[in-house]
């Protein structure tokens, strides 16, 4: 395990990072790094200062707001200073908040007692860039930017260029001055015009909408902006002592309408704390749709009068909290390499972590596929490494973060001998995996069984990988036959097996010899013949014994089934000429395995026989379905069998070529990219509908 580092060394290069990143950020409007990752490091510093607070520095990017106004422009004094606000990630860290806030208000509940509920404005988090606003008589003065909170830069010719910035104040009776805040942002169609245009000319792209309003906002020719289209949502109201002025958030909204300012349509007035979680849940999907991002919601206490009683902190009002959406990628830190061998011998490098919450999941291993992938990332021991899962997406380290490299950090590399066996692991000339090419070698044994017995091939219950792993190390199974010779007694044996579980067993290993062809020949793990192209093969070719001569003799009547190619045949070529595999083949028939189709379940088109186009006959022939979320009455594998039964197709990811995505409960983002490609989106009904449709 990597040494934890020392708080003082790790404080330093955070601050440090963390300050280069900022600068990159606020000032050159060019990140360095994602959002998310500054996020978290900026709260890993936080807790170190909050644990050692003798290590806070003037410094630190903890000390201060945003960063200082550019010297382009002028710099201006905010009349109030315009802060930032205070993250929560979770409910966890809102109850946490709205204790803090019940606690300065004096409202805490007494034992026993509920908590007060406290009125509340939801508002969605705008992913732009706060502006201040002043207006004296009604007529726009002046527009500057966050800065540092206490000042920033008067960027006043270019807010006018703003169609939705009033220039003057729609009401009859203009206060002597109000300042407005509120979110200058970029649409997300605007932003995809303006990095298409940037990238013609050969210019840097914008990392994100936010940036590229940060970068507009502080152009220097009124003209660029104005061709930019920015807009503005405002949603805080400051009038001077003694004006008639609203008494809650929710009024200030209702005023700033009817001065005549664009205000975002979708904030509610949130009677307590169930329903502000209730409205942070329902935008976590729904914000997708928009034509902005939005990168969470804003929760604000709706009583003016509250609002001044919590007060301030140093960066942010005590009163409002940003809750922030699940991250999709984040820092964590590496505690060791460790490495997987596969049913194939492949050794597959593992990078486990601290765990991290990534995309509503916690997060702590993540395979780097090979020897070339260690190498390109340059990962070392106790490195500090960016994470990356999105949605239904595997998770990935996407790059490591070398300014926090540990001095002694060594770098990490593949071993040479095989974890499980100890044998030399071999990588041939132009192949990107490592292998243990040491047959009897127990993790290749143990792949091989978990593979026979899983859903998509003999589906046996009760066979799970603790017991597999016992049955391989007492050298009880040697190959998958073996299976088949377990009796009950030796079974109940063995740990955390009763008698009755053991007769289960070996019922269920007896019933699955009636598994049908296509089933037997996916158990077999032959390398890149999966469940669709087992079912393909076993559609084309009646028996083993036929796939065989096909596989040695006619390579070309493989390659003719529908999505079968030459690297297949060259796979099914050596796996039969291979001696054990066909000492296997033989053993399974004498267990009464029929190794080929038996019933009507294969008589499909082309059952049996070589078929040129086995799929192309079928219904749904060409039509490529993506399965998401589920489904009310259909298991996933169900429905993939319906599909392939009718000729389409089921992939795992959407694009521009799918044909539908059907759809279910917790959808993820696959349905959000249908949605933006436009793929027709189904529901469990029209599939059975369709599929009803295209039977002959
Ligand atoms: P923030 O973005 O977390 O939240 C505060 C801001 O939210 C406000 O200033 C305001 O502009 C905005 N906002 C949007 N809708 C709002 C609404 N309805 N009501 C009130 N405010 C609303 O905090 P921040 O201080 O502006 O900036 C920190 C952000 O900048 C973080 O997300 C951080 O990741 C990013 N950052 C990134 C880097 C990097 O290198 N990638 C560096 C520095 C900062």
């Amino acid at each position: 395990m990597a040494p934890t580092p020392q708080p003082t060394a790790r404080v330093e290069e955070l601050r440090r990072l963390l300050n280069r990143a900022a600068y990159a950020y606020y000032v050159l409007d060019a990140p360095e790094m994602e959002d998310p990752v500054y996020d978290r490091l900026y709260r890993e510093l936080l807790e170190l200062e909050q644990a050692h607070p003798e290590l806070i520095s003037p410094d630190s990017p903890s000390q201060r707001v945003g960063d200082s106004p550019s010297t382009s422009f002028s710099s201006v004094e905010h009349r109030i200073p315009l802060l930032s606000l205070d993250n929560a990630f979770n409910n966890s860290e809102l109850e946490a908040w709205y204790g803090r806030l019940l606690k300065v208000l004096d409202r805490e509940p007494g034992p026993g007692e509920p908590l007060p509920a406290l009125a509340m404005v939801g508002e969605l988090k705008i992913d732009g860039n706060a502006l201040a606003l002043s207006y004296e008589q009604g007529l726009l003065v002046r527009a500057a930017t966050r800065g540092d909170g206490e000042r920033g830069e008067e960027i006043t010719t270019n807010v006018r260029t703003i169609q939705s910035v009033p220039l003057r104040l729609a009401l009859e009776q203009p206060p002597a001055w109000v300042e407005i805040r509120g979110e200058a942002f970029i649409p997300d169609g605007t932003f995809a015009a303006i990095n298409e245009e940037r990238q013609a000319r050969g210019e840097a792209l914008f990392a994100n909408p936010r940036n590229a309003c940060a970068g507009t906002l502080r152009q220097l020719d009124p003209r660029v902006v104005a061709a930019r289209r920015l807009d503005f949502f405002a949603y805080t109201l400051h009038l001077p002592p003694g004006e008639p002025a609203p008494t809650s958030q929710w009024q200030s909204l209702q005023w700033l309408q009817t001065a005549g300012f664009r205000v975002n349509p979708n904030a509610e007035l949130l009677p307590d704390l169930a329903a502000v979680a209730a409205f942070f849940s329902s935008w976590d999907e729904q914000r997708r749709a928009l034509a902005y991002a939005t990168d969470g919601v804003v929760v604000k206490l709706n009583e003016l009068r509250l609002q001044d009683a919590a007060g301030f902190t140093q960066k942010a009002p005590r009163w409002a909290i940003a809750l922030k959406y699940a991250a999709e990628e984040a820092p964590s830190r590496l505690l060791r390499l460790s490495c997987q061998v596969g049913r194939t011998g492949v050794i597959t490098p593992v990078a486990e972590f601290e765990p991290v919450a990534l995309a509503g999941t916690s997060v702590s291993r993540a395979s780097l596929h090979n020897a070339d992938r260690l190498a390109e990332l340059d990962l070392h021991s106790g490195d500090t490494i960016v994470v990356r899962k999105a949605g239904e997406i595997i998770p990935e380290v996407v790059r490591v973060l070398r300014e926090l490299r540990p001095a002694a950090a060594e770098p990490l590399e593949l071993p040479h001998s095989c974890p499980e066996c100890g044998s030399e692991l071999v990588r041939e000339a132009g192949e990107a995996a490592t292998r243990c090419v040491n047959s009897s070698c127990p993790a290749i044994l143990r792949g091989a069984l978990r593979h026979w017995v899983n859903k998509g091939g003999l589906d046996v219950d009760g066979l799970g990988s603790k017991l597999i792993e016992q049955l391989v190390d007492r050298g009880l199974v040697g190959s998958i036959a073996d299976l088949y010779r377990l009796d009950a007694a030796l079974l109940a044996s063995l740990e955390r097996m009763g008698s009755k579980s053991a007769e289960n067993l070996v019922a269920a290993l007896a019933s699955s010899k009636s598994q049908p062809w296509h089933r037997q020949l996916y158990g077999l793990g032959i390398h890149h013949v999966g469940e669709v192209n087992a079912k393909a093969l076993a559609r084309a070719f009646a028996n083993a014994a036929a796939l065989a001569s096909a596989a040695s003799d006619s390579p070309e009547l493989i390659t003719a089934v529908y999505g079968i190619g030459a690297e297949i045949a060259q796979s099914l070529q050596q796996w039969f000429a291979t001696p054990a595999n066909q000492q296997l083949l033989g053993q399974l028939e004498s267990l009464g395995f029929s190794l080929g189709a038996t019933g009507p379940e294969l008589a499909g088109p082309g059952a049996g026989l070589v078929g040129a186009a086995a799929g192309a006959e079928t219904p749904l022939a060409g039509q490529t379905f993506v399965l998401t979320g589920s489904l009310p009455s259909l298991s996933r594998s169900a429905a993939q069998a319906l599909i392939e039964a009718a000729g389409g197709r089921v992939s795992a990811s959407v694009s521009k070529k799918t044909s539908f995505v059907v759809a279910g409960e917790e959808a993820g983002s696959k349905l959000g990219k249908a949605k933006t490609l436009g793929v027709p989106i189904l529901t469990e009904a029209d599939l059975l509908t369709l599929l009803d449709q295209s039977q002959p």
